[in-house]
Order: structure tokens, then sequence, then C-alpha cells
């Protein structure tokens, strides 16, 4: 079973890209984006921060299928 809560991805122990996961959910469907952060102590998105970024994934999506 799938774990959505925002995950801390270690590629070594020398790595300091504090690279994370986060679940976003894109209509009706869950979705994972990857990002760096600068801080470390950065709490993870808050639900408002994510429903932005759901916005931004959906008008993209919304673009790149007007493309021709
Ligand atoms: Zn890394």
């Amino acid at each position: 079973m799938a774990n959505y809560e925002m995950e801390i991805i270690h590629h070594n122990l020398d790595c300091k890209c504090h690279r994370r996961r986060e679940w976003i959910e894109v209509d009706g469907k869950m979705t994972a984006i990857e990002f760096s952060v600068k801080n470390p102590d950065e709490p993870p998105m808050s639900d408002e921060e994510k429903q932005k970024i759901a916005e931004l994934i959906k008008q993209t999506r919304k673009e790149l299928s007007q493309r021709k």
C-alpha cells in the first residue's frame, strides 16, 4: 500500500541535495512529485500548497493536450 506522507529521499550518506517526494491529488489520482529543498528542516507541504501545485499540473496537462 502506498504511503502518501512526505518522504525524504536519501541518495547516499554524503548527499546534501535534500530531495523529497510529496504526493498530490490531481483529478482524483495520487501523483508523486520530487523536488529539492534548501533547508532540510522545512516542513512538509501544506494542503494549500499542494492544491496550488495540483492546479499547476492540471493546467500544464491541459496545455500539453492542446498542443498539436
Ligand atoms: Zn541526492
